[in-house]
């Protein structure tokens, strides 16, 4: 893989699993340089390995997205490397679903940090930079959670909803930054493993039965980054073909 003069330096977070890790292959394999975050290094490190033997350009660094300040240097880092930022996939997310009534708050808490708070902080970590160098692109990992509302799903689709809203007003605020929004339905990945009520999680491991690769949803990443700097692809959805 040589790169080319469009290769653009692309960070990652949630880089460690599913949408996120197949992104980084696709991505690199279009000769993107990357640096990718999670909390989980092991996993990053090897993918990092993995991407470099297979010609690709990647880093790896130790990112928790509820931190603003572990997002700040992750950027830093990123930048002291590579000397700008070109894009930011906002991927990190959770999704513990549950009933209201289960009241099951801590997860409501961790779903509003790590899908809401945690694209806030990549935002305000990328943002100074983009606007310094005249141009730069975010792209956010929303879901059609973020468009339709199920049960079990309330306060994931809220924060995901928030994902879309957050992304617009950054679009319509930015004139040199490109924002894209893209929205998977069912993909095949980790997601599930942290719902904790066994009742809900089986339920959604049966209707996952027709979820696609994710590298679907890295191909329509790579598309977006891939149009010419005038041209900003601002909302993608992406389901099954079998999904309701
Ligand atoms: P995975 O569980 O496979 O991946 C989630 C990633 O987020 C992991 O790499 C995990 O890494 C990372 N992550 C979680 N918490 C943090 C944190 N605090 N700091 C940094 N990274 C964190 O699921 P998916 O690949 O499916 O999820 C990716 C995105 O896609 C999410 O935003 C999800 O909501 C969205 N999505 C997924 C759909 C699906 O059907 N799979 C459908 C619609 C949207 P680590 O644990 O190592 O930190």
């Amino acid at each position: 893989i040589t790169p080319s003069p469009t290769s653009k330096v692309v960070l990652i977070t949630g880089a460690s699993s599913g949408i996120g890790e197949a992104t980084a292959r696709r991505l690199a394999a279009s000769g993107h340089r990357l640096v990718l975050g999670a909390r989980r290094t092991g996993l990053l490190a090897a993918l990092a390995r993995s991407v470099r033997a297979a010609g690709g350009t990647a880093d790896h660094h130790e990112l928790d997205v509820t931190s603003l300040e572990s997002m700040r240097s992750f950027v830093r880092e990123a930048r002291e490397r590579h000397g700008r930022v070109d894009v930011l996939v906002n991927n990190a997310g959770v999704m513990p679903l549950s009933m209201l009534d289960a009241l099951k708050t801590d997860e409501w808490d961790h779903m509003i940090d790590v899908n809401i708070r945690g694209v806030l902080h990549g935002i305000a970590a990328v943002l100074p930079v983009m606007r310094e160098q005249g141009a730069g692109h975010v792209v956010n990992i929303a879901s059609v959670s973020g468009l339709r509302v199920d049960p079990t799903a309330a306060v994931y689709s809220a924060t995901k909803f928030a994902v879309r809203a957050i992304s617009e007003g950054l679009r319509q605020e930015s004139r040199e930054v490109r924002v894209t929004v893209v929205s998977p339905g069912l993909t095949q990945s980790e997601l599930t493993n942290a719902i904790s009520d066994p009742g809900v999680r089986e339920s959604v491991r049966d209707a996952m039965a027709i979820a696609i690769r994710p590298d679907a949803i890295g191909e329509a990443i790579d598309y977006a980054i891939g149009r010419p700097p005038e041209v900003d692809v601002n909302e993608l959805v992406i389901r099954p073909t079998a999904q309701g």
